[in-house]
């Protein structure tokens, strides 16, 4: 049976006009072989590849958790660092645009910090285009999977023309937050990673969004704003722009300042590697161990208050007003 069709919100965004945007800094500027030999392929090879046949007979999960734990896996063996999964809402559409199915399998994978030690540069701008096309593949094959199993699904892919605003997409299914640079930090991968998605009716359980504290220590935090080359990332949130996902005004890059700049510096990406965020030597000791992301913490049955020591013997620390 068809699904009905989700409409895009009157509010939503118009999709990225590429060349519009080339056209008006004189077409695009970055010529570089290896990107050059990647979108070939992206775009005349993946791109083939984002429909097929689904399979006649339909196979049935037990639970709505069980097809997520299915899903979630087979998309970290076909090469997802993370994947989460949200129900699509209007306003994660394209204006104009709709969309048939339900859930958006969100797929990330993590960009290499090293390759980030100067932007912009050639060797960052390979990078980016390396993990579109790992990622294409990825979400390609998970799509594949999907119409095996007897359901439709359509590819987002993270480069071209989706239906899906990713960020907001990664968001909802449990990515990170949103930071001051408006790029997602997940709280193991940082900035430095890209995303893509599937979409899809099969019933899923959906992950919940990250609500850690990121996006609200870069009201203090400002490196990708004094990093930023092209002056775009603002001192202040915009209220008139509306909440983020957990509910704090969003913080609104300027796009005209950045994209000139972007499109004619290796798409510069100087945000995110400056992201404090990146966790270079992150889950691991002094020593080069690896370690737990985060303690776990043992919730035992607390024992009752001992109150008995007298009042001048209590050791308080001082009021501090901060
Ligand atoms: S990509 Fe570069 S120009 Fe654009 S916001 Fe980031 S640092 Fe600024
Ligand atoms: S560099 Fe600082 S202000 Fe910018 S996104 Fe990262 S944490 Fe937020």
């Amino acid at each position: 049976m068809a699904n009905s069709p989700i409409n895009a919100s009157q509010d939503s965004p118009p999709s990225f006009n590429w060349d519009a945007w080339y056209s008006q800094i004189g077409g695009r500027k970055i010529n570089i072989e290896e990107v050059d030999a990647i979108l070939k392929k992206i775009y005349e090879e993946q791109y083939l590849r984002f429909e097929g046949p689904v399979h006649e007979k339909q196979i049935q999960f037990d639970s709505t958790f069980k097809a997520s734990e299915h899903i979630k896996a087979k998309a970290i063996e076909f090469g997802a660092d993370i994947v989460g999964i949200c129900r699509i809402e209007p306003s994660d559409i394209y204006k104009g645009k709709q969309v048939t199915e339900k859930f958006a399998i969100a797929v990330g994978q993590r960009m290499l910090w090293r390759k980030f030690q100067v932007v912009p540069s050639q060797e960052s701008a390979i990078e980016c285009l390396r993990v579109y096309l790992t990622l294409g593949e990825t979400v390609i094959k998970l799509a594949d999977h999907i119409r095996s199993l007897g359901y439709s699904c359509k590819v987002e892919h993270p480069i071209g023309d989706s239906d899906l605003l990713h960020i907001p997409i990664g968001l909802k299914a449990g990515f990170g937050e949103l930071g001051r640079h408006g790029s997602i930090i997940h709280p193991k991968l940082g900035p430095l990673f890209r995303m893509g998605s599937v979409i899809t009716s099969i019933e899923m359980e959906c992950d919940q969004p990250v609500n850690a504290g990121i996006g609200k220590f870069c009201d203090t935090c400002k490196a990708c704003r004094i990093y930023c080359p092209a002056k775009a990332i603002p001192d202040k949130r915009s209220p008139e722009a509306g909440k983020d996902h957990i509910g704090l005004d969003r913080y609104i890059v300027d796009t005209g300042k950045c994209f000139p700049y972007f499109a004619s510096h290796y798409y510069c990406s100087a945000c995110l590697p400056v992201c404090v965020y990146n966790h270079k030597e992150w889950a691991r000791d002094f020593e080069g161990f690896q370690t737990k992301l985060f303690p776990e913490v043992i919730f035992d049955p607390v024992p009752n208050p001992v109150d008995d020591v007298p009042d001048d013997l209590k050791h308080n620390y001082n009021l501090v007003n901060r």
